[in-house]
């Protein structure tokens, strides 16, 4: 395998540029999952309070002798200043590692309004080192603004619903000004680009596949990328996209692609 390319956040520390997605994962398969991923090659993991498999992916980690790059999620139940400081323990326990790399505010939760004394408590634990690295996930550029105003932080990673059929580039140029790295999720369209003739013929070209194409401009665009798979031939495909490139024709091919109402997931200006 091909050396993975990583990222520097902006608070001075690395992430691997792919990971492995563990949602909808349920919690018994997800060890083993996680320990086929981390035996193909993938040296970090994306799961999340909601998702209920945080303690099989700290097994699978735990069952492997490698330097593994784990993100989970603080969920709305635990939002507000000391209820956020009581879900982050909640969910070191569970993971039961001595580490967690990268702790993200799972959405903004517009109606309850706790996102911004939610985020003061994710730099408290980041500041006591508990946790390495602190984000947003599913920020727009005016809850992101919001953040920053107040508090002076400026989040690592913003985690964001992003695929070929939705490539949110305004959002990435706030990104790319504010030293704020993109994850995207759902980077395969959950499956659904795979059929794209453009995609296909460009795969065709390459002697690779679709879902290779995809996550290959993902990473030519600087974006971090958590796809998920349970399947370990899969979990190989996903991951075998360091040996080849994109040509321009490529890239302007999949620049199309993109559409204003391309969403899959909810809108988190009103998701609640
Ligand atoms: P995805 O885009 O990764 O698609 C996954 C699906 O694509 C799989 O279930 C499988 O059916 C298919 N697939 C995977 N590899 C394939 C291949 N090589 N060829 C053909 N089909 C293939 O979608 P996802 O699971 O929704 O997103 C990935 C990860 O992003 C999640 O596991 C989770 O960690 C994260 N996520 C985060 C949020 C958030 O709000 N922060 C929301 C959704 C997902």
């Amino acid at each position: 395998m091909t050396d993975q390319p990583t990222l520097s956040l902006n608070d001075g520390r690395t992430m691997p540029q792919i990971g492995l997605g563990v949602y909808q994962i349920p919690d018994a398969d997800t060890s083993g999952v996680v320990q086929a991923a981390i035996d193909a090659g993938y040296r970090a993991v994306d799961t999340a309070a909601i998702y209920g498999n945080e303690g099989g992916t700290g097994k699978g980690v735990r069952a492997r002798d490698e330097t593994i790059f784990v993100t989970s999620k603080l969920w709305r139940d635990d939002y507000g200043y000391d209820a956020a400081l009581k879900g982050f323990d909640r969910s070191f326990a569970t993971l039961g590692l001595d580490w967690i790399d990268l702790y993200l505010l799972h959405w903004p939760f517009v109606e309850q309004d706790l996102f911004v004394e939610s985020w003061k408590a994710l730099v408290r634990l980041q500041k006591e080192g508990r946790v390495k690295s602190i984000g947003v996930s599913n920020f727009t550029m005016d809850h992101l603004e919001r953040i920053i105003h107040d508090t002076g932080v400026v989040p690592a990673v913003n985690q964001i619903e992003l695929h070929p059929g939705f490539q949110q580039v305004e959002l990435r140029g706030f990104h790319d000004e504010n030293k704020i790295v993109t994850t995207s999720w759902s980077p395969l369209g959950q499956g659904k680009a795979m059929d794209d003739a453009v995609l296909v013929r460009i795969a065709e070209k390459h002697g690779r596949t679709p879902a290779q194409i995809v996550l290959r401009w993902h990473i030519e665009a600087g974006l971090a990328v958590i796809p998920k798979s349970t399947k370990p031939e899969r979990l190989a495909e996903n991951i075998a996209i360091f040996d080849f490139a994109l040509d321009e024709e490529d890239e302007r091919a999949i620049a199309k692609l993109d559409r204003r109402d391309g969403r899959i997931g909810p809108d988190p200006r009103s998701f609640a």
